[in-house]
């Protein structure tokens, strides 16, 4: 169950009684602002956000130490290219002076790494959230 709670500046998402701004986004992403208030989301929190209302087991004490190159080759052509950054706002995808990834990027790479989840999981969390469009590969 998602459920947005509104503040003044910040919209804090709640998903299976796990704050995904705090778990996710402030542990993770080098691109996170508390107090700025995003509509949109990248496809890294959608996913994540996916795989915990179905009811995996997702950890967020996983290390965020830099992924191999197969990890990030996998996560850029399943998740990356149906993220709405992907086409002009990632600096990751964009190489922009080596700049790191999002958390969700970096937090499912781990993941995958440590085969808690599979490749499959998150080419379906992709799907799920309406954005895969096969003309875009
Ligand atoms: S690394 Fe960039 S393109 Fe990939 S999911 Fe994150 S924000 Fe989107």
């Amino acid at each position: 169950m998602t459920e947005g709670v509104r503040n003044d500046r910040v919209r804090i998402i709640v998903v299976n009684e796990i704050n995904l701004d705090e778990r996710l986004c402030l542990n993770f992403c080098p691109y996170y602002k508390p107090a700025k208030n995003d509509k949109l989301a990248c496809m890294g929190f959608l996913v994540v956000e996916t795989l915990i209302e179905r009811g995996g087991e997702i950890t967020f004490d996983a290390s965020k130490k830099k992924l191999n190159a197969v990890t990030e080759e996998k996560l850029m052509q399943n998740l990356c290219i149906v993220c709405p950054f992907y086409e002009d706002d990632c600096d990751f995808i964009q190489q922009k002076e080596k700049s790191l990834p999002c958390g969700g990027f970096t937090l499912l790479g781990n993941l995958l790494e440590a085969n808690i989840i599979g490749i499959d999981d998150i080419k379906s969390g992709s799907r799920q959230n309406g954005l895969f469009d096969k003309d875009r590969r």
